[in-house]
């Protein structure tokens, strides 16, 4: 098994000029990993010169599974800090959105020099965002494998009952205790490696944005998450049976795809068309009396969707190119922003604006056709050859014991279809999603995927 550990070593603090004409940078100084790391955190904030007062700032859970094993370290260091545990509001459990982000602002007062993230996923980008906004540096101490947000240098948030990324800053350091990460729940482990497993399916949409819009693109960031998801899939099972070497590399690469979307700039290196269809499954649930899944599992199971969908765009490319024509659906699902209104209802806002982003008028659609066309064969040869078969990807999530269908998700197959029509509304980033629409095989043909990508 390859040693990722290895490779995240080398990028730390990290200041490189690339052939893309940007500079690539990562910011993140120490990562300590393996059993017992906890028990560094003294020696690596002495060592990046980070003195108290510091937060630590934790949920219940986390704070059980890891908080107490921080203070045990830090209060013989003589380090000075104030414990903050994070309680859901009534009737919802914790969530990364702007009122909450508010409210952990206001737990970093002007003495603070230091916040510590203790947690995963809601956490990190809860005091990650805030610790930005606040300008006082961060470390997260981690507490699950179960996604790629923890170098990073964006934040998941919610605004107006939409999930947004918000430009931050990574962590100076890293803590990944195999001692607590190895407790966790193993779904959680599962879901780190369901958003890895988006890889190969959405570098295609970076790619394929690239080509028909134009959009920034760096080979750079696929080279440092590609091998490592590769190296994921190849010891899946390992995963599954709670191996914990394979559980210390399976975070190791998820801290490389992390690196990748600094490096790039923005979440595009991992964050495709899935990544719509797992939001827009987040942003449908408190109407429709669900608690959001797990981020990772959630995007697993889009990924055989979105997987799927290009091996029907790849098995008819030349015929459907030929026969594409502007249809009126492609600027707003059903013709325009009074049917947004129906269809989205209060969420309505906020979906035009992103939307209309990407989709100003006809006038995109053409020009993307336009765009298609000229690239035609190297969107074949290019953005097709890096992809995987849902077959695959099936076979990877369930030897990892990810969820496979959207049943598992607690998610219906009507929802599914409308998620795989609907998803592409919410954001303004171009994807599959949308060629699929404007080559006229989304929506009419979302049933077709279901079935091919056996999520039902
Ligand atoms: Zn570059
Ligand atoms: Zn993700």
């Amino acid at each position: 098994m390859e040693d990722l550990g290895a490779k995240v070593q080398s990028l730390l603090g990290t200041d490189r000029p690339c052939r893309c004409g940007r500079r690539h940078v990562i910011g993140t100084r120490v990562v300590e990993t393996g059993p017992g790391a906890i028990a560094a955190l003294p020696s690596v904030l002495n060592r990046l010169g980070l003195a108290g007062p510091a937060v630590v700032m934790s949920d219940p859970q986390t704070q059980a599974a890891a908080g107490t094993r921080v203070e045990a370290v830090l209060s013989p260091a003589g380090f000075e800090y104030a414990r903050r545990v994070l309680h859901p509001a009534r009737g919802r459990g914790l969530h990364a959105e702007e009122r909450t982000v508010a409210g952990v602002e206001k737990l970093i007062d002007s003495a603070t020099s230091l916040c510590i993230a203790v947690g995963s996923g809601t956490i990190n980008d809860l005091v990650k965002l805030a610790s930005f906004r606040r300008n006082v540096p961060y470390v997260v101490v981690a507490t699950a494998a179960s996604m790629n947000g923890y170098t990073s240098a964006i934040a998941a948030v919610e605004a107006g009952g939409i999930k947004r990324t918000v430009e931050c800053r990574e962590p100076v350091a890293v803590v990944g205790d195999t001692d607590v990460i190895l407790a966790a729940p193993h779904a959680m482990t599962a879901a780190g490696v369901g958003d890895l497993m988006s890889k190969p399916v959405c570098n295609a949409d970076w790619l394929l944005s690239h080509l028909v819009r134009e959009d920034y693109f760096c080979d750079e960031p696929l080279s440092i998450a590609g091998p490592a998801a590769e190296a994921v899939a190849n010891n899946a099972s390992a995963v599954g049976s709670g191996d914990p070497a394979a559980i210390e590399n399976l975070f190791h690469a998820l801290l490389l795809s992390g690196f990748s979307m600094k490096v790039a700039g923005s979440s595009a290196p991992a964050s495709g068309g899935e990544h719509l269809i797992s939001h827009y499954w987040d942003m449908r649930a408190p109407e429709r009396g669900r608690e959001t899944g797990l981020h990772g599992a959630q995007v697993g199971v889009a990924t055989l969707l979105t997987a799927a969908l290009y091996r029907v765009l790849k098995d008819g490319w030349h015929e459907l190119v030929a026969g594409a024509a502007c249809e009126e659906s492609v600027h707003g699902e059903h013709g325009g922003d009074a049917q947004f209104r129906d269809f989205y209802g209060p969420l309505s806002g906020e979906v035009t604006k992103e939307f209309r982003k990407k989709f100003p008028s006809e006038e995109a659609c053409r020009a993307d056709l336009a765009s298609v066309r000229r690239h035609e064969k190297e969107i074949h040869d290019r953005v097709f050859a890096g992809l995987r078969d849902p077959d695959e990807i099936r076979a990877v999530l369930s030897a990892a014991g990810a969820p496979v269908t959207v049943e598992a998700l607690g998610i219906g197959a009507a929802e599914a279809l409308e998620a795989i029509g609907h998803a592409r509304e919410i954001r303004g980033r171009y994807t599959v999603l949308d060629l699929a629409a404007e080559l006229s095989v989304l929506p009419g043909r979302a049933a077709e995927i279901l079935k091919l990508a056996k999520v039902v």
